[in-house]
């Protein structure tokens, strides 16, 4: 990668160098991309060298730079410019000249006020998709919210709520990813489909492969999603603040790779009515009967017992603890809180192209 200097590429470069699916160099001329598109595409790889940098002087590990041999992602800005909509399953995107057919615009089809912002191109591993983010008039829809609801983020496979909810984060890996990955494991680099008979070559597998992971992140999403769905009809949620990352390494490695967890945590920090602990509270040391502070509790006990008499599951306990801490703190100026209704909401929407 010396070779090239990201700053010598302006919206007027006609060849990009590349790697073929082999990886072996080649050199591909672009015919279709609009300047607009390339422009941020630059711009894209500028900010993504930039964040790497950042990563690194904070002493995270970053590797070497590669070739890709396919781009995956084009940001088209602006509406009618850089994408437009002929009708309901024709899209025109610049610098192609012909008109697109597409499926799923219904999703925002003649929805009254609706606007478009700006839109990607996506070459996913089961096809194109183009991903619109769109804003809405959501009006004056009053909400009534449920009370406030705490929320313990355990680590082993279950989120709990200070209602007794239990959730199962975990998913499980396909059998169709352990199929691929023993099956790359066999095959040569380069192998092309006819070397490899009875099955597919490294290059077939390795797409395959990629499908299926594309499925696995899309059912976490959607169960993500659900998750925090209902967790946000709560006027109030809280919860504490554990090192997500720190998980990743130790004994529970393997089990939080899976798990729905991250993106949970991710939406939910983003929400005004949530209200994040330290990691400092004693939400499973509290006893909310008596207010001592238990200090021998092992990993392994899942029931909270107190001397007082008081006892109960482990994580409901540590849930509803989240609730009493944070209101001890505030004296009680979260109930007097207004909240601003959402005016506006952005949804990403996505339309797939037909196959040809
Ligand atoms: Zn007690």
């Amino acid at each position: 990668m010396n070779d090239y200097d990201i700053n010598d590429y302006d919206s007027k470069i006609i060849t990009v160098h590349g790697l073929d699916k082999d990886r072996k160099p080649v050199t591909h001329e672009l015919q279709y991309i609009s300047s607009q598109m390339r422009q941020s595409v630059i711009q894209g790889i500028k900010h993504s060298l930039k964040s790497l940098s950042v990563l690194k002087k904070n002493k995270h590990t970053v590797g070497s730079l590669r070739y890709k041999s396919d781009y995956a992602s084009i940001n088209l800005q602006q509406h009618r410019v850089t994408y437009r909509f002929y009708d309901i399953n024709h899209i025109g995107i610049q610098g192609f000249t012909e008109r697109i057919r597409i499926k799923g615009a219904n999703q925002f089809w003649n929805i009254p006020g609706i606007e478009f912002a700006n839109a990607k191109l996506l070459n996913l591993p089961d096809g194109y998709y183009l991903a619109i983010t769109t804003y809405q008039n959501k009006g004056g829809e009053k909400r009534n919210y449920k009370s406030a609801i705490g929320i313990d983020m355990g680590i082993k496979t279950t989120i709990t709520t200070s209602d007794g909810r239990k959730y199962k984060i975990l998913i499980e890996e396909s059998e169709r990813i352990k199929k691929c990955q023993r099956l790359i494991a066999r095959r040569k680099k380069g192998s092309n489909n006819a070397q490899a008979r009875p099955f597919r070559g490294r290059y077939k597998v390795r797409k395959l492969l990629h499908r299926a992971y594309q499925k696995l992140s899309g059912r976490k999403k959607d169960k993500a999603n659900k998750i925090v769905h209902e967790l946000l009809e709560h006027k109030h949620i809280y919860m504490q603040d554990e090192n997500l990352k720190g998980w990743h390494k130790g004994l529970f490695g393997r089990t939080v790779q899976h798990s729905v967890l991250g993106l949970v945590k991710a939406k939910l920090i983003r929400q005004e009515r949530v209200t994040i602990l330290s990691s400092s509270e004693p939400t499973t040391k509290y006893c909310p009967e008596c207010g001592k502070l238990k200090k021998d509790i092992k990993l392994s006990d899942r029931v909270y017992q107190c001397s007082c008499g008081y006892s109960e599951d482990r994580d409901i306990h540590a849930a509803r603890n989240m609730i009493l801490l944070a209101k001890k703190h505030t004296c009680g100026t979260q109930e007097n809180y207004a909240f601003g209704e959402d005016v506006q909401r952005s949804q990403k929407a996505r339309v797939r192209r037909l196959k040809p």
